[in-house]
């Protein structure tokens, strides 16, 4: 842990402008840490930082009242140098660019984590889903991928889903995409519907992917999830695949959940089958039965064995780390833990087992490789070998973290960026100045 001590965030003044926004000040801080750590020279430090290209575009869209509203949207490709960039698209209110930065740098560090043959990308829209209509969402997200057509491609840059975004809108992606080009390019986007070329297992690879890797974690722990407790914040893909593989595979208590319309918790467990009709009916958690409604900042220190942030980032902040109550903490969310928070979960290391983000939501984006791979070879796999060469990957990333956080005596996280920096690095390096 010598050389592990964090000097002030060094964003130069003028991407300080362009990226301002404190999800791109926490990547950078926490890039920085791992670059203190492996002691890379500045120069070389910001040619890994800076996203090498960003496009922010206004996309106007005719809205169902016949007005006409323009709404910001966002494309970062982190770096070029070991194969097309890769990311999903993100629509939610108060999108930035500077966020979308973030997103794309940690998109880089997994992506090499996991040895795929891609450099960040993310994407986004500023814009409230929640009160658009279907046919207002089918206008702005055709609209989006025609202001995107210049700057990506299956080649250059693959779109996919998260947060906001689905099937549907990647079938309006592709679609929009190959009525361009005059032919149909699946390869263009991951996450469509298996009728257009998508594979068995996307939908579910994020939450199946978060729950493979905290049996690998109770494992080394000894722990016994069966008849456990867990707790999960965002009940969206990733949060509700969790909370079915944790509850059915698993024998697990799910005790407390949440989302963007409230927290609701029930001691014995929650009828994940109940949960998931609601959902259904409902669109959301608002009105639950069977639990009890909790003030949703008490939701990420409800007592649990394993807790799982699923919805936005730097949720696990100061304010909370020395609070949080479990044994694994599981982010398949995006960025959910602060740098300071980071600090006081490393002194808890003998308490709490940290499956960082890099790692921990890392399915996503693998089985997304696997579709690229059937799309572009128009060769598909059944749903048995999709899963089967995911936890073949998840177990070969898990393994190589859990071994250099013991030799070097470091915490997952920072094993975790260190192998995925290294790695752009190394290709940085033999590469030249170009990517
Ligand atoms: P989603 O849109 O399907 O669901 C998001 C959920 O979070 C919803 O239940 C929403 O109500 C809830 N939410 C939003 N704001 C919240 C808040 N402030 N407090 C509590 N809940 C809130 O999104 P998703 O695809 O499940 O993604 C969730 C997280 O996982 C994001 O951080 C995303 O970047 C990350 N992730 C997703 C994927 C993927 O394949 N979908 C892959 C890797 C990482």
């Amino acid at each position: 842990m010598g050389r592990l001590q964090r000097g002030p965030c060094r964003i130069q003044p003028s991407m300080q402008h362009i990226y301002s926004d404190p999800t791109f000040e926490m990547a950078c801080d926490q890039f920085h840490l791992i670059a203190d750590y492996l002691q890379i020279p500045d120069n070389l430090r910001e040619r890994l930082m800076y996203p090498k290209r960003s496009v922010a575009v206004a996309v106007p869209v005719r809205m169902d009242d016949g007005s006409t509203k323009v709404f910001q949207g966002y494309r970062v490709q982190h770096h070029l140098s070991m194969g097309p960039t890769k990311g999903g698209t993100r629509f939610a209110p108060g999108v930035t660019l500077g966020e979308i930065a973030a997103l794309s740098m940690w998109m880089s560090w997994k992506c090499a984590l996991t040895g795929l043959p891609y450099g960040g990308a993310k994407g986004g829209i500023d814009c409230d889903p929640r009160k658009l209509s279907t046919g207002e969402m089918e206008r702005l997200s055709r609209r989006y991928m025609q202001e995107m057509i210049p700057f990506i491609g299956p080649h250059t840059d693959i779109m996919g889903p998260d947060m906001g975004t689905n099937e549907q809108i990647m079938s309006w992606f592709m679609d929009t995409y190959s009525a361009h080009q005059g032919h149909a390019v699946p390869g263009i986007v991951t996450g469509k519907p298996v009728s257009v070329g998508g594979t068995y297992g996307r939908r579910e690879s994020t939450g199946r992917g978060t729950v493979y890797l905290i049996e690998r974690a109770a494992h080394q722990l000894k722990l016994k999830l069966s008849g456990g407790t867990a707790v999960i914040q965002g009940y969206g893909n990733v949060g509700a695949v969790a909370a079915r593989g944790l509850a059915y595979k698993n024998g697990m208590k799910v005790i407390a959940i949440s989302d963007i319309s409230g927290a609701y918790r029930n001691d014995d467990g929650l009828d994940i089958k109940e949960v998931d009709k609601h959902v259904e009916k409902y669109g959301a958690l608002a009105g639950l039965s069977g639990a009890d409604s909790i003030p949703v900042d008490q939701l990420l220190t409800t007592p649990c064995d394993v807790l799982i942030p699923a919805a936005v980032s730097g949720v696990i902040n100061r304010g909370n780390a020395a609070k949080i109550q479990c044994r694994i903490l599981a982010e398949a969310a995006n960025g959910p833990t602060t740098v300071d928070a980071d600090k006081v979960l490393f002194q808890r290391w003998n308490e709490i087992f940290v499956l960082p983000d890099i790692l921990c939501n890392a399915g996503g984006v693998v089985v997304s490789y696997f579709e690229w791979v059937q799309s572009l070879q128009s060769f598909f796999w059944n749903e048995t070998e999709v899963v089967d060469r995911l936890f073949r990957v998840l177990e070969q990333s898990f393994g190589a973290v859990i071994k250099r956080a013991k030799e070097e005596r470091i915490p997952h996280r920072l094993a975790a960026l260190a192998i995925g920096v290294e790695k752009v690095m190394q290709a940085k390096k033999v590469r030249g100045l170009f990517p």
